[in-house]
């Protein structure tokens, strides 16, 4: 096996001798919010979450000297995307290091390097085809149409792929990699250590979900958020899984505890106490409604309609339709915008008209 480098555990912090670091320099997570540097590495951690959840650029590498920092950020971080039980966050940082990943990897000059760290993901870039099952994995979140298994040329349990199109599988294995060891399971009383740095990650979560969708639409609503919404104004018992769904969906968009509540008041046998306990054990607890796959499953995907089609998840059908909505709102008020000024016109022509002196 390849020899790894310290510079290389800073791009790939995920392989195992990262963790060896650790253990070797006597740091350890628990207590760390004790000691000035654990302090600066839990600052430096959740920044390293902050730039994941903004989305905007990629992690830039510690600068100031200390050569394990870009390690133990990473190992930090996973701790708190960890403690904040949000998938949002988890989805939105392991999503922002995979591309960091897939960076370095893609500049990496040492070839050594770069097959060690593809085989901690079972590829080979040499690979001029791949399994089936290593296919059906790779490819599962891309939805082109190219990408599907049928249009794939199969050959005795291989898929051929191009050099580029393996490079594209890589990122999606990297990225479904470090998503399925997370979350950790963080001890209580290190959840305890770090809420000062976790709840500041999840009220940048919500204000970074809040710019997202906007100002909330109840018209771009999808069918199985308004068909819960009525069972629960008209006091219908909802699922677990429908009271979830809901309650997720309206949190994600932007509603706040009392507004939630304020939906579920609606019903005849509204209850304060339970609805309240409710809502807030779903809010503290998880944050993300469920995909559409999994509502089927639930049986709470009723009516669907065209935009469905579109989507695999009620929160794009609601992206979706607001921004269709938003753009027929522009277009009416241009129309109406656009005929007022020609009956003003009109109505000015005809006043010259009546001024004109007569013949
Ligand atoms: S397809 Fe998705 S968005 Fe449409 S009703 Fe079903 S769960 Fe809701």
């Amino acid at each position: 096996m390849a020899a790894v480098e310290l510079r290389d555990l800073l791009h790939y912090p995920f392989l195992p001798e990262a963790q060896k670091i650790l253990a070797s320099r006597g740091i350890s997570v628990a207590g760390l919010s004790k000691t000035g540097s654990g302090k600066n590495y839990l600052d430096k951690a959740a920044d390293r979450v902050v730039f994941a959840i903004d989305g905007k650029e990629t992690y830039p590498s510690d600068t100031s000297g200390d050569n394990i920092s870009d390690i133990v950020t990473y190992v930090l971080a996973r701790v708190l995307v960890s403690c904040t039980k949000d998938k949002r966050t988890i989805e939105r940082f392991v999503k922002a290091e995979a591309k960091r990943v897939f960076g370095y990897l893609k500049q990496e000059q040492n070839q050594t390097i770069k097959a060690r760290v593809c085989s901690e993901f079972g590829i080979s870039l040499e690979a001029e085809r791949v399994t089936v099952l290593q296919y059906v994995e790779m490819a599962a979140n891309i939805r082109e149409e190219k990408w599907r298994l049928i249009n794939r040329e199969v050959e005795k349990g291989y898929v051929t792929v191009s050099s580029d199109e393996l490079e594209i599988l890589l990122s999606e294995k990297i990225r479904s990699y470090l998503g399925s060891t997370l979350p950790l399971a963080v001890p209580g009383a290190v959840e305890r250590e770090f809420a000062p740095w976790t709840d500041k990650l999840l009220a940048k979560t919500q204000e970074r979900t809040l710019a997202e969708f906007g100002a909330i639409d109840e018209s771009a609503y999808p069918p199985c958020i308004q068909a819960l919404i009525q069972g629960a104004a008209a006091g219908v018992n909802l699922t677990h899984s429908g009271r979830f769904s809901l309650v997720s969906f309206l949190h994600v968009i932007g509603m706040n505890a009392e507004q939630i509540e304020g939906i579920f008041a609606r019903s005849p046998d509204y209850n304060p106490d339970m609805t309240m306990y409710q809502v807030d054990h779903i809010l503290t607890n998880e944050y993300t409604p469920p995909s559409c796959v999994t509502m089927l499953t639930h049986g709470v995907c009723v009516s669907k309609d065209a935009t469905c089609e579109k989507v695999s998840h009620p929160l794009n059908y609601y992206r979706e339709k607001k921004r269709y909505l938003e753009r027929k709102r522009r277009l009416e008020e241009n129309k109406a915008k656009k005929a007022a000024e020609t009956a003003e016109a009109k109505a000015a022509s005809g006043a010259e008209k009546k001024d004109e002196p007569s013949a």
